[in-house]
């Protein structure tokens, strides 16, 4: 990999999402070299990923070049790198452009699409988890209007504009709104041709109530946004297959869609060499100690989405949110410079700064520590939050011009399909 070895310790970083670049970040002005090593020479911003699904930004805005973020700081290293493999033995990592030996490993992987198994669901439905995936989401909703208006069958033309979401989680409720949206305020004009009030926006939750990690009345507001806005929301439904075509559940219920959209669950994106053995918690991910060191492990520590950090209040481990991972970031940094100057380490705490989602214009519910609140002001506060943690100058100014314009306008710009998406590619 063309990296000297330097008389500092070396740490190697798997991924430059949220968990990885606060680690890096805090290690750049310190006696150790860093190296990042990360699939992608971006950063995402996956929070905005369902805007950039739904044409309101372009995918630019939502992503930061990672050797940006850290060029200035010396004895760091990014290497453009897929990590196929992990020695914990000869404490090494293997990837597609090489070997690379560590005196301590960060695994910051995050997680990825969670299909439960379910493989003809995985090969059908479409996942929102990258920005790749975000704009094949984006051209396949394109497509299916282009494709609706030229058919004559009304089975096909319905199945075309109906949009199936399998999670009432936050991505799936902000996602279905902005939907909605683009159903009232933009199909109307671009396809006057074409009887665009057919066109219905589904959400299947398998459990009772919708944005289940948040309080019982931002549930229920947000479910009151949803249906304000025309979107069903089928609780206590779980879905069992999709062809295709057919969506089926564990109930009566089925529904005909070319767009079933997987946002059900979220599983930890491990790595061969550590993804068996007893460290292996829920959902795949790493069980780490309170230092976030890996069961078992010394000199390797996982972080953000693919650490499960067991706590009284979280039996099943920490939320797979940016908050933790960011705090979790940091803290191992402090840590790993007491390590270094032989100091003992400090245990991770949770600040646990509430959460939010939006449900469309002037539609958002937030829930802080002290207070709970839903409408237009939790709509700014959302807003504000998410161009404050947004990587970058320019996309902070981007976005905000973008809402801006989309507000006054009732518009969203980015409808375009640049990369035509068409499902049978994905067989
Ligand atoms: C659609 C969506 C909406 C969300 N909305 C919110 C929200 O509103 N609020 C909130 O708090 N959280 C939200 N989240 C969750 C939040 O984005 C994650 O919790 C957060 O990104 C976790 O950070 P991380 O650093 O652990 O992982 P990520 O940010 O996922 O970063 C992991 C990095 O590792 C890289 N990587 C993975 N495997 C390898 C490998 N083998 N080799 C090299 N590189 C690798 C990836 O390319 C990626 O850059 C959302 C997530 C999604 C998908």
């Amino acid at each position: 990999m063309n990296i000297p070895r330097t008389s500092f310790p070396r740490v190697v970083i798997i991924g430059g999402g949220f968990a990885g670049v606060a680690l890096a970040k805090k290690l750049s002005k310190q006696e150790v070299q860093v190296v990042l090593l990360d699939k992608n020479n971006y950063h995402t911003f996956q929070p905005l990923l369902y805007q950039v699904s739904t044409g309101g930004l372009e995918p630019d805005s939502i992503a930061y070049p990672i050797r940006k973020i850290l060029k200035d700081f010396p004895n760091f290293h990014f290497r453009l790198a897929n990590v196929e493999e992990i020695n914990t033995v000869e404490n090494k990592v293997l990837t597609d452009i090489g070997e690379l030996k560590f005196d301590y490993l960060v695994v910051a992987s995050g997680a990825e699409t969670n299909y439960f198994g379910n493989s003809e669901v995985e090969k059908n439905s479409m996942a929102m988890k990258t920005i790749p995936e975000s704009l094949n989401l984006r051209s396949l909703i394109l497509e299916n209007f282009e494709e609706a208006l030229l058919t004559s069958d009304l089975h096909e033309r319905n199945a075309l504009m109906n949009f199936v979401i399998v999670g009432g989680g936050p991505t799936g409720v902000e996602l279905a709104g902005a939907l909605a949206e683009i159903k009232k305020g933009i199909l109307p004009k671009d396809y006057p041709d074409l009887d665009t009030r057919l066109a219905q926006i589904h959400i299947i939750q398998s459990s009772d109530c919708i944005l289940k990690g948040m309080s019982a009345k931002a549930s229920e507001k947000a479910e009151d946004f949803l249906e304000k806005l025309g979107v069903n929301v089928w609780k206590n439904v779980r879905v069992t297959n999709y062809d295709g075509k057919i969506v089926t559940t564990n109930t009566d219920l089925t529904f005909e869609t070319a767009t079933l959209v997987w946002a059900a669950g979220v599983k930890g994106a491990t790595i061969k060499g550590l993804n068996a053995g007893d460290f292996i918690y829920r959902g795949d991910r790493l069980l780490v100690n309170e230092f976030n060191q890996v069961k078992g492990f010394k000199n390797i520590y996982a972080i953000g989405d693919i650490a499960c950090m067991v706590t009284e209040e979280f039996p099943n481990g920490l939320p797979m949110m940016a908050q933790p991972a960011i705090q979790q970031g940091k803290q191992l940094g402090e840590n790993m410079v007491r390590l270094i100057e032989n100091k003992p380490l400090k245990p991770f705490e949770y600040h646990d700064k509430g959460a939010m989602a939006t449900i469309g214009r002037n539609k958002a519910v937030v829930d802080l520590p002290k207070f709970k609140f839903q409408g237009v002001f939790a709509w700014y506060v959302w807003m504000f939050v998410h161009l404050f943690f947004l990587i970058g100058f320019r996309n902070r100014m981007v976005v905000f011009i973008n809402w801006v314009y989309n507000y006054i306008r009732f518009d969203r710009e980015a409808r375009l399909i640049i990369r035509p998406f068409k499902k049978k590619l994905k067989s």
